[in-house]
């Protein structure tokens, strides 16, 4: 979000409507990432687990999606999965439709199969390819999305590449130097993010970053940035990552975007991952950035962040009243 941003979603607060959407548009994905919390039983609390939902295919994932559109009106939707490719054809119809109605769409995938060529030229469409680590890791961890699959598919598109860091990486000399050599080389590749990996409360992976691999890992990128102009990583997110919100109350990610199931009925809390999620360890990119948009001070008195959750009680407030005298 950017800083104009932050006064057009203000107004949707104000408006009783969440400024993002992230919807799940499928349950399905052909990858068994280790460590993926969307097939955990306690990812959709009491509506889950994931597998039982229904997934609608065809006109009436369409419908459904744009649905979800006109009703809430967001100014940026993620479709997610499962892999939202799974159901290239309902999005082959889907995203222009979005983008018509003036929404910036963001679309999560492996890239496990071709990103239609034409997609390239539908406006406001952005798409994050999640890539987690040098190709020998990658590769068992996510076939069949393996690097040979996704340099093939993501031809003719300009792509954000997405690293979820995992602590086995960080035991590796110069292994994000060597990541961002590759990926930054790609003509494909616009910007390379980085998020840390985010636990449950209660986890005991092995991917979970111990707080000092947390901390030499951040100087790590830190030191690279100068070296690859595509490597996204301002100075705000980095505090974001070294400060998470204490709890989802506190996280303007999670209070600011309704992430849908994949029925396109519930609602996934208390954010993306669902369950009962360590804030404390926290690694997402989108809450640390906007955790830096909602510490910054409007007109250099109050935080963004105070003035959002107070809109925000205001504007759900109101728009229960409208509802109640409709
Ligand atoms: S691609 Fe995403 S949804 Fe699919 S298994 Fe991996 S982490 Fe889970
Ligand atoms: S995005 Fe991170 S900080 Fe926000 S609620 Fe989820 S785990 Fe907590």
């Amino acid at each position: 979000m950017k800083k104009p941003d932050i006064f057009r979603a203000w107004g949707r607060i104000l408006g009783g409507y969440p400024p993002m959407l992230s919807i799940e548009v499928t349950r399905e994905c052909p990858l068994r990432c280790p460590g993926c919390y969307a097939y955990e039983p306690e990812h959709l609390g009491g509506l889950g687990p994931l597998r039982t939902l229904a997934d609608y295919k065809g006109q009436a994932l369409i419908d459904g999606v744009l649905a979800l559109a006109r009703r809430y009106r967001p100014l940026h939707i993620s479709i997610v999965g499962g892999d939202p490719l799974v159901r290239f054809r309902e999005m082959e119809v889907l995203l222009p439709l979005l983008s018509e109605m003036g929404i910036e769409v963001q679309f999560v995938t492996s890239a496990f199969r071709q990103i239609p060529p034409e997609w390239a030229k539908i406006k406001d469409l952005h798409f994050v390819v999640s890539i987690d680590g040098l190709q020998p890791d990658h590769d068992i961890r996510r076939a069949p999305a393996t690097y040979e699959r996704i340099l093939q598919n993501i031809k003719g598109h300009s792509i954000t590449v997405h690293c979820t860091i995992t602590r086995q990486m960080t035991k590796k000399e110069k292994y994000f130097e060597q990541f961002l050599s590759f990926w930054s080389s790609q003509p494909e590749v616009n910007k390379v993010w980085f998020s840390l990996f985010t636990p449950q409360v209660g986890d005991e992976l092995e991917e979970i970053l111990m707080p000092q691999d947390r901390e030499d890992v951040l100087k790590e990128i830190t030191r690279l940035r100068p070296s690859f102009p595509k490597l996204y990583l301002p100075d705000a997110v980095m505090a974001g990552y070294r400060k998470p919100p204490a709890t989802p109350e506190e996280c303007i990610f999670a209070r600011l975007t309704l992430s849908i199931t994949a029925d396109l009925k519930g609602r996934i809390s208390p954010c993306q991952f669902g369950g009962n999620p360590d804030c404390s360890q926290c690694g997402c990119i989108a809450s640390a950035g906007l955790k830096a948009i909602g510490d910054f001070n409007l007109l250099g008195v109050l935080p963004v962040k105070k003035i959002f959750f107070a809109s925000d009680r205001i504007g759900k407030t109101a728009a229960s009243m409208l509802r109640d005298s409709g």
